[in-house]
């Protein structure tokens, strides 16, 4: 990645939950970039290293890489993990959108839908929307929370204090397994958004992308900025780092992304496996056997331009005779 871009995701990661403001960070920034053909051009530079770091990851299977994805309506979400992860291997990454639960879910413990959709060994695993949503949507709606059927005496005051711990346990858990985890809020600002709506509803190519529902979460918007808040600040551990990344332009959110996922891949010293000289002995006789076919091929192969033998014909009585008297059979 150019180094002018290796500049910004580093000051989108919050570092210290505890001390952070959400007003902080600025909607609108393009940090160091000066214009979207600038970004655009390191954004390319970010996929094609991003492409090499997965095939490393892939081969070597060791770790996993676990990439959260929150935001509000329009932020963005959808078409940043389509730039970013542009050039991977798609047999490499599995990506999973979060949508309201499902009955058999909400039978079910909060983190046990994200339990199972987690990456294995040597993927990408990319959450749109996640086990987040249990401390945002859940928060700002209470009849949400009331239809999940906790037993009343569990449903404290204490409730979101209790979630964000468990997911830092559980987040703990899959870090000291080898699931490497980083999070990214798409930060948008509430004009911006109003400005992404009414394009959905202006060109009808985007008609589908608009909904009812997304224009009434919308008035919840400062409820939701509460809730964005206080999850950031007692979730984003050093393990686990929440990247809150400026969403008003579309080409600086991407390039953001793309090279904190790269400087992650790139902290993990991934390697090709190396072979064992048992195995270097074992390909070395696939390699001669391959080697010897081919010259057993090229033997058995006709030389070029030679016309193929005839093969001799029987000779007949009536033949010998005629060669015998000096004329033709
Ligand atoms: P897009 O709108 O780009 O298709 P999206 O992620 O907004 O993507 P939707 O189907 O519009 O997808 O919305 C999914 C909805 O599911 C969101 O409103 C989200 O808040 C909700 N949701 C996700 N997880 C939960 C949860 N655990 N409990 C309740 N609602 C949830
Ligand atoms: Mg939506």
């Amino acid at each position: 990645m150019p180094r002018r871009a290796a500049m910004n995701a580093d000051r989108y990661r919050v570092r210290e939950g505890t001390s952070f403001r959400l007003k902080q960070i600025d909607p609108g920034d393009t940090g160091s970039f000066q214009s979207k053909r600038e970004a655009g051009e390191a954004l390319q530079a970010g996929t094609a290293q991003l492409s090499e770091l997965q095939d490393k990851l892939y081969a070597q299977d060791r770790w996993a890489l676990l990439l959260v994805f929150q935001a509000m309506d329009a932020a963005g979400k959808d078409g940043t993990i389509k730039h970013v992860m542009s050039g991977v291997n798609p047999q490499g990454c599995q990506v999973h959108s979060f949508k309201a639960p499902s009955p058999e879910e909400i039978d079910h413990d909060f983190l046990w839908r994200s339990a199972k959709a987690l990456p294995e060994r040597g993927r990408i695993g990319i959450f749109n929307r996640s086990h987040y949503e249990e401390v945002l949507v859940v928060r700002v709606h209470s009849e949400i929370l009331a239809k999940q059927r906790i037993p009343p005496e569990l449903l404290t005051a204490k409730i979101w204090q209790q979630r964000y711990h468990d997911i830092n346990a559980f987040e703990s858990y899959l870090t000291r397994n080898g699931v490497v985890i980083r999070k990214f809020f798409l930060h948008l600002s509430r004009e911006e958004q109003r400005r992404r709506f009414l394009s959905r509803l202006e060109e009808p190519d985007k008609n589908w992308k608009f909904s009812l529902a997304d224009a009434k979460e919308r008035e919840h918007w400062d409820d939701y900025m509460a809730a964005y808040e206080d999850m950031i600040r007692h979730t984003s551990t050093p393990d686990a780092p929440w990247y809150v990344v400026p969403a008003d332009h579309k080409w600086f959110t991407r390039v953001v992304v793309s090279e904190a996922i790269v400087e992650t891949l790139q902290s993990l010293n991934l390697a090709y496996p190396t072979v064992d000289a048992t195995k270097r002995k074992e390909l070395a006789e696939v390699r001669r056997a391959l080697e010897n076919e081919a010259v057993l091929v090229r033997k058995a192969r006709p030389k070029k331009g030679s016309a193929p033998k005839k093969p001799a014909k029987k000779k007949t009585a009536t033949r010998k005779k005629a060669a015998r008297l000096g004329t033709r059979a």
